[in-house]
């Protein structure tokens, strides 16, 4: 943020509110465009209203604006904002609170968006987000409201209402501490830092994953992704069970999912993928009440599937994939159009190349080709004739060679006994360990599979983006926005984000958007890599705010991972490398 406060161009004088009321007023029945020159700070009671930007017309996206509040006139404790995490945490529940409030407290009113007031915050997971941000003692809360019209015409005496009523309203409601549920803030923040300090632990454990006992893990539905009511809780089976003790919560106990191969077997609908799905969202933290609190994953870890249909720019996917027909090169590799197998092989290669250290990886969702080859199929297609080295020939080299693991959901082949440190059985819901029994079972069934990996992994060759690569511009004019949480529009192209399955909210998608150009203008020329250019991205989002990514001040940014940020650059189809 200290850098974004150099950037800002005008410096408006600070008025008082009064002004502001005569100034409302005398706007009435004129143009919409007039409501322009309200834009300005205005010195209220106890807080700063900045009209930060005014939309051109009522149907236009509504105008912006920030609450600005020295935190001591909140009278929130200080313990609530002493350290990082506390203030996400504490962030997170403000922007909570002032959506509900803006939903209980505003009308709306005259045409197109009129009168709405508009905060983002979170749903199922607590994240870093610009709507609500603390820095340097001061309290910024960045809303969005449509300035009320009649047609095309300004309704004053509505603006003045909103303005001078309901805002005010809301923000004693939202952010005076004496009109907040304590016990339910003090449980927000504390349940946050201690998942984070538990995800910071799993690697001291050895683990990649932890799954808390008791934990709600399947959703409501497909596109619900609240609890579902009547669910059987997890239950830990004891030779994986860990017990730590976190500094809010306590004494805790879970399955802790080693590092290593790890095979998760079952039944269909037994639950195996429910448990994934878990785990690829321990990632992130959870909302009290959400049933997945305290089931966390290595930071790192990606979800990584099959994506039939993408560009890949160079790739050396030649540990996977070698002598593909017509000559094509697997070491450079690159296509408009890959096929299920490549482009697995490409997502794996891409994300190791960024640093991931954790793999999760469900059947439903991958090439088959790309994980088995059987020991007919090797009788019968000769590996001359087969480009692929199978996943099952690589999956251990990948943790000798690279430290990287691997959590597997596979019911349906069991060729993959041979290669797992770990196995897990699902069954009803409950998982069980099983790991001698498929010992006992590979032994008795030999498969008679030929290895085909060869000895090592294979290089993964860090890749240098070509600046000619990123072109913000549409007609002149920087375009980048969110389409939808999956879609990226980036000057004249659309980047397709839906393999990505951990990204998770539409504010990340915009932040990558306005990541990428960042990377681009500030750390693409002075790195040797792209991970390089990327780690120095997110560690300028860590230091200054994920405010620095943009040129102006707009409270609709989520932090997102490098992983989904590298992910959206693997898939610009402008890239080169
Ligand atoms: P699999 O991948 O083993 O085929 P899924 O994980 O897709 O199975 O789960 C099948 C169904 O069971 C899903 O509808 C899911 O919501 C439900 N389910 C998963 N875990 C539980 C649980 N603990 N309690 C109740 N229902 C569950
Ligand atoms: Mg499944």
């Amino acid at each position: 943020m200290g850098k974004w406060s150099k950037n800002v161009k005008i410096i408006y004088m600070s008025k008082e509110s009064d002004y502001l009321k005569r100034a409302i007023k005398g706007l009435n029945g004129r143009g919409y465009k007039a409501y322009k020159a309200l834009e300005g700070e205005y010195g209220f009671p106890w807080y700063r209203l900045s009209i930060d930007h005014v939309q051109g017309d009522p149907f236009a996206s509504p105008s912006r604006f920030t609450l600005i509040i020295p935190i001591e006139k909140t009278g929130l404790p200080k313990v609530f904002f002493a350290n990082k995490w506390r203030i996400i945490a504490l962030c997170d529940f403000l922007a909570r609170i002032f959506k509900e409030n803006t939903e209980k407290f505003s009308h709306r009113c005259g045409t197109g968006h009129s009168c709405q007031i508009y905060i983002e915050a979170g749903k199922q997971e607590i994240l870093e987000r610009n709507s609500v941000v603390l820095h340097k003692n001061i309290l910024e809360v960045r809303f969005f409201m449509g300035l009320p019209a009649h047609g095309r015409s300004i309704l004053a005496h509505a603006a003045e209402e909103i303005i001078f009523h309901h805002i005010p309203k809301i923000t004693e409601k939202s952010l005076i501490y004496k009109n907040l549920n304590e016990k339910q803030l003090e449980e927000h923040i504390y349940s946050y830092e201690d998942q984070e300090i538990l995800r910071q632990r799993l690697s001291e454990l050895n683990l990649v994953a932890f799954v808390r006992e008791g934990a709600i893990l399947p959703r409501k539905s497909g596109i619900e992704d609240t609890p579902l009511k009547n669910a059987i809780p997890f239950i830990c089976p004891k030779e994986l069970k860990i017990e730590t003790e976190l500094p809010y919560k306590g004494k805790i106990s879970g399955m802790g999912i080693p590092v290593g191969v790890t095979l998760i077997v079952g039944g269909g609908f037994h639950g195996k993928s429910t448990l994934l799905q878990a785990i690829e969202r321990g990632v992130y933290s959870h909302i009290p009440g959400d049933g997945r609190e305290y089931v966390v994953t290595d930071p790192r870890a990606i979800k990584i599937r099959a994506e039939d249909g993408r560009s890949v720019v160079r790739v050396d996917i030649s540990p996977f994939i070698n002598n593909l027909p017509l000559e094509k090169n697997t070491y450079a590799f690159f296509t408009e159009n890959a096929s299920g197998s490549t482009s697995q092989a490409a997502n794996i290669i891409e994300f190791i190349e960024i640093g991931a250290k954790t793999l999760l990886i469900d059947e439903d969702t991958s090439a088959t080709n790309f994980m088995i080859r059987d020991k007919r199929m090797q009788s019968l297609v000769k590996k001359q004739k087969e480009p692929i080295f199978p996943f099952i020939d690589k999956v251990r080299q990948l943790y000798a060679d690279f430290g990287v693991s691997t959590i597997l959901v596979m019911g349906g082949c069991g060729d993959y006994f041979d290669v797992a440190d770990t196995v897990i059985m699902m069954d009803v819901y409950r998982p069980y360990v099983v790991t001698e029994d498929a010992r006992v079972v590979a032994r008795k069934y030999n498969t008679g599979r030929i290895n085909e990996g060869g000895e090592k992994f294979g290089n993964i060759i860090p890749r240098r983006p070509l600046p000619e690569s990123f072109n913000p511009r549409r007609g002149g004019k920087i375009k980048i926005e969110a389409k939808g949480l999956k879609t990226i529009i980036f000057g004249y192209q659309a980047i397709d984000l839906s393999a990505l399955e951990q990204l998770l909210d539409i504010g990340q998608t915009r932040a990558i958007g306005h990541a990428i150009n960042y990377y681009a203008t500030n750390h693409l020329k002075n790195s040797h890599s792209l991970k390089e250019g990327l780690d120095k991205t997110m560690a300028d989002i860590e230091k200054y705010g994920l405010d620095i990514v943009l040129p102006y001040r707009v409270g609709n940014l989520v932090r997102p991972r490098i992983e989904e940020l590298a992910g959206a650059i693997n898939r610009l189809r402008s890239l080169k490398v």
